[in-house]
């Protein structure tokens, strides 16, 4: 691994965050200044024990010959910063897909005395009618909207919250390279904190952004423009890693320059086309090799 270069050494302490959650200075997720080098020993590498204990929720395991067949799809030498949304990238959507169309169905339908199938006819529609709008990503829309509360319901599949595979080497690769690492997300500020204590992943984050921040959602183009008036990058040496195509493009639309999809953002989904956009089947196809 090459190390990063003084022009780039330069390049991002112009880069410097002005705070790291963006919209949350007293949250309980764990804050860190702009540095680089290794994590705090709880999450670095030097002591491994500390660092896996810090990771409590299960890393899918992997299927394929993925080491052999693996190609580096960035030129790190052209990145500064990356962006990474969280569920159905760095996390298994699958826990989503299951709290929104299993499990809420079924809390439903006890409410309301239905039968499961009638349940989903009566809920998904309405869910589906307000997708790529903040409110689909709001707890607070849905819980009043529904009657029920999701956050609740969170707790009860909380099981299910798994890293994506390679995640905390990906991870610990941006920050020994001195790459600014943004975590962007839709998700509701209760969902990320809960993912974010979950995983343990929040202290590889220089910045942690929720759209709900913003007002707007990462579909639409005005999202990156403040980000940028809250996080200083460079769209053109920023890449973006996102499952949800109309992140990318409204991304793209905004001028960010490198882009790359996840291509099976839920392990027990089916695989996923991007278009134009390129995507990886594994963070571990991103790490130069050993
Ligand atoms: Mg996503």
């Amino acid at each position: 691994m090459r190390p990063p270069t003084d022009m780039n050494r330069a390049r991002r302490a112009n880069l410097r965050p002005r705070n790291r959650d963006i919209g949350q200075e007293n949250t309980s997720i764990p804050a860190r200044g702009r540095k680089a080098g290794p994590l705090p020993p709880s999450y670095g590498r030097r002591p491994r024990c500390r660092f896996r204990c810090a990771l409590t929720v299960p890393i899918l395991a992997l299927s394929g010959p993925e080491v052999s067949t693996r190609k580096l799809m960035v030129d790190w030498e052209l990145i500064d910063t990356v962006l990474l949304d969280m569920d159905g990238t760095l996390l298994d959507l699958y826990f989503d897909s299951y709290l929104w169309k299993e499990h809420l169905p079924r809390r439903y339908a006890e409410r309301h005395a239905l039968d499961i199938e009638a349940a989903k006819r009566a809920v998904g529609p309405r869910i589906r009618a307000r997708e790529g709008t903040l409110q689909w990503y709001c707890l607070d829309h849905w819980t009043a909207e529904l009657g029920i509360d999701i956050s609740a319901l969170e707790l009860e599949v909380a099981h299910l919250i798994a890293l994506r595979p390679h995640v905390p080497d990906f991870l610990q690769f941006l920050r020994n390279r001195g790459i600014a690492v943004v975590l962007t997300t839709n998700a509701h500020r209760r969902s990320l904190s809960h993912k974010l204590d979950r995983t343990g992943i929040g202290a590889f984050f220089d910045h942690i952004v929720s759209s709900h921040d913003f007002g707007v959602p990462k579909e639409q183009t005005a999202f990156w423009g403040r980000l940028l008036s809250a996080v200083p990058y460079a769209p053109d040496r920023t890449l973006l890693v996102d499952d949800n195509p109309a992140v990318l493009r409204s991304a793209r639309d905004f001028g960010i320059r490198h882009l790359l999809a996840i291509r099976m953002p839920d392990s027990r989904g089916q695989p996923r086309t991007h278009g134009d956009f390129a995507s990886v089947d594994s963070f571990l196809d991103l790490l130069p090799p050993a």
